[in-house]
């Protein structure tokens, strides 16, 4: 399974940046998981966008999701292709609709919450309610006989990776502040996001939603206080092999 970053900037994008948004291939599909402000731009360089298999979307704030919109209308009006597979919280699908209409005829878009399981080809994908304003999903994604990939959304600490289950290959996971500003908002330190992975066992550790301005090496440095396997916080446009450290 290839995790590949489409953009790692958390709640605004550094410039040359963009926000939230990974493309996960494996399982013999290709899955987009979060589409913040870039991550359309950004995918192109890695594949077609139409094939593009389906889409999950954690949560409604809109460095996560936004780009959603521009892309449902090359969907529906330029590849005019339909029942794309597209799970999200309520609200997302909500606020989509109010910018674009009808999204029915591009999108076969499904409600999830904590409790969904969804399978896209070889993929298997579970999830968990975060520590986080709107409802917002944790991702886990495992591949048939191969590799998990579990990624935390946004979340406060009042969250464990636990919830995804043993076995994760690779934690993805925010890390949106400088320990100085722990606990100001619902998202974690470097050092809070090491906890977590060291909690559930993860094998390694990848950081991202990196707040502009704050120096991703520090954010690894805190991690590795409470986190004694690999740390690396991501990059964009970087394509990262999972389960096979
Ligand atoms: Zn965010
Ligand atoms: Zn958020």
């Amino acid at each position: 399974m290839k995790l590949t970053i489409l953009g790692c900037c958390g709640s605004y994008a550094a410039p040359g940046g963009a926000c939230s948004g990974y493309l996960v291939r494996g399982g013999g599909v290709n899955l987009w998981i979060d589409a913040g402000p870039g991550t359309l731009a950004n995918l192109q360089h890695h594949i077609e966008l139409d094939e593009i298999d389906g889409i999950v979307l954690t949560h409604a704030h809109p460095d996560h999701w936004v780009d959603f919109l521009p892309f449902h209308n090359v969907v529906r009006y330029i590849k005019r292709r339909s029942g794309l597979p597209i799970w999200s919280p309520g609200r997302v699908r909500e606020l989509a609709e109010t910018v674009n209409g009808d999204l029915t005829h591009a999108v076969d878009w499904t409600v999830i919450d904590a409790t969904s399981h969804v399978e896209l080809g070889d993929l298997r994908l579970s999830f968990s309610r975060t520590d986080h304003g709107p409802e917002t999903l944790a991702v886990r994604v495992d591949e048939a006989g191969g590799a998990s990939l579990a990624y935390s959304a946004d979340t406060g600490s009042d969250w464990s990776l636990t919830d995804l289950g043993p076995g994760i290959d690779a934690a993805l996971m925010e890390a949106t502040f400088p320990l100085e500003e722990e606990g100001e908002f619902q998202h974690l330190s470097g050092r809070q996001a090491g906890s977590l992975a060291t909690d559930a066992g993860a094998g390694r550790l990848f950081l991202t939603h990196l707040q502009p301005g704050i120096d991703p090496r520090r954010q690894e440095a805190d991690a590795r206080t409470t986190y004694e396997g690999p740390v690396e916080a991501v990059t964009t446009n970087t394509t990262y092999e999972i389960g096979t450290t």
